[in-house]
């Protein structure tokens, strides 16, 4: 739904954004002014900019799309349409006999051809909006599937056919754009990401991202920071979502990771090695894990990680323990000290070690993916506490994950290596140029 921004509200939405966002606005707040100056033109503003109302509008740069739409005016043609929502236990034949229309209706469109079939499934929420012809006979239906995707049954435009229904799928362009989100964690890296003005969707990918370079539930610390390029898709300048992190930095304890998308969908450092390693650097999503950085920062993981030879995950019973890298069970099982435990070996060198799980999710001679479910974290055994004791042994030694040489990560294939040079650099200059306007407007 488009609503009318009045000058008022106008001013005040931008008297609610930060301060240092307001310089942001400068410009788009000066054509919105001249734009009020106007009489009889009524400000538009599209359905992001509302969107950036509610949440304080954090993110920079704030695109407020001011052109006027064709679809602001209802021509006579619009008006004709009549829209209907899908109510839970509704079936075609309900919604059509609301709108005014016959079973006769009904067994016309749904034979209109393969594509009417999306009309069996729909849900309640999804509408429905009807044409009627000058005697208020059907004529046309419209049900979008997708923000990009509308079903279109009318009747077919060839003479020879006046009489009988066609379906169509009406697909609209969608327009990516980019924009960029900058944070330094204070608290803890999911509320600096929101600071920044990012979905959770787009957090926990930025931390699927540098997911094998960092251990997002304990090695945390105040100070690190991230910068993120990220995609967003408009449909006839109207804000319909968000697409792709392109590109992102993420500087952790003063250690700086990159990536960069490929085509093909994967992440690459700038000089075109994989982010995907043999390892996972936490066996926890770390959404789940309780020990925030700050408790972390008075016990440093590093000193109890000596003293114990292992990472302790503190998280509620029952959170999913996922294998750190593919490999193969050679123990799962009970005793009094491990509680129910699980060991993994990767290859010759590599094993990993997961203990006091309330309930294993694998046994012994199982090969397991990287990430997947291999039991549920529990306090069995010798714990003081519901968490999970993580250890990582490089030939039978037990070892730190974080400061271990491990296997390089893969380089991107030979023949990919040029696109994906020329790619890299067209998104470290949108990383460098959006850090430079930051810093400008600091
Ligand atoms: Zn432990």
């Amino acid at each position: 739904m488009r609503k009318t921004l009045d000058a008022s509200k106008a001013v005040n939405l931008i008297k609610k954004l930060p301060k240092q966002h307001r310089t942001g606005l400068a410009i788009a707040s000066m054509f919105l002014g001249a734009l009020i100056l106007l009489p009889s033109e009524p400000v538009e503003a599209s359905r992001h900019t509302e969107a950036m109302a509610l949440d304080a509008g954090v993110r920079y740069p704030i695109a407020i799309d001011l052109t006027p739409s064709s679809d602001v005016f209802v021509g006579e043609d619009e008006s004709s349409w009549h829209t209907y929502k899908v109510r839970s236990g509704d079936t075609l034949a309900k919604i059509f006999k609301r709108a005014g229309f016959t079973s006769r209706d009904v067994y016309n469109v749904t034979n209109a051809g393969e594509l009417t079939k999306t009309l069996v499934t729909l849900l309640p929420g999804d509408e429905l909006s009807f044409k009627a012809d000058n005697e208020g006979r059907f004529s046309e239906l419209k049900y979008a599937l997708s923000p990009t995707e509308t079903l279109l049954v009318r009747q077919d435009k060839s003479e020879s056919n006046a009489k009988k229904l066609t379906a169509e799928l009406e697909k609209r362009n969608v327009d990516i754009r980019y924009n960029f989100a900058q944070g330094e964690i204070k608290s803890s890296f999911w509320n600096a990401a929101r600071d920044a003005g990012m979905s959770s969707n787009q957090i926990m990918n930025l931390a699927g991202i540098f997911g094998w370079d960092i251990d997002f539930a304990m090695e945390i610390r105040a100070g690190d920071t991230f910068n993120v390029v990220f995609e967003e898709q408009y449909i006839d300048g109207e804000f319909v979502g968000y697409g792709d992190i392109v590109a992102a930095e993420f500087t952790n304890q003063g250690e700086q990771f990159s990536a960069i998308l490929h085509e093909d969908g994967r992440y690459y450092t700038p000089d075109g090695r994989s982010m995907r390693k043999s390892f996972l650097r936490a066996p926890v999503n770390f959404r789940y894990v309780s020990s925030n950085f700050t408790k972390a920062r008075f016990h440093p993981v590093q000193k109890r990680w000596k003293a114990h030879r292992g990472t302790d995950y503190v998280a509620k019973v029952g959170t999913p323990v996922m294998a750190a890298g593919d490999g193969k069970v050679v123990k799962s099982s009970y005793d009094k000290y491990n509680g129910h435990h699980v060991f993994i070996k990767h290859g010759e060198k590599y094993t990993t070690k997961y203990l006091h799980f309330r309930k294993r999710a694998v046994k012994v001679g199982d090969t397991v993916k990287q990430g997947q479910t291999i039991g549920y974290l529990g306090s069995t055994g010798l714990a003081s506490g519901p968490h999970v004791h993580y250890e990582f042994l490089v030939d039978g030694v037990h070892r730190n994950p974080r400061t271990v040489q491990l296997p390089k990560a893969l380089p991107i294939a030979k023949e990919e290596r040029a696109r994906f040079m020329e790619i890299a650099s067209v998104r470290q200059e949108q990383l460098d140029n959006n850090k430079r306007i930051m810093l400008a407007m600091r």
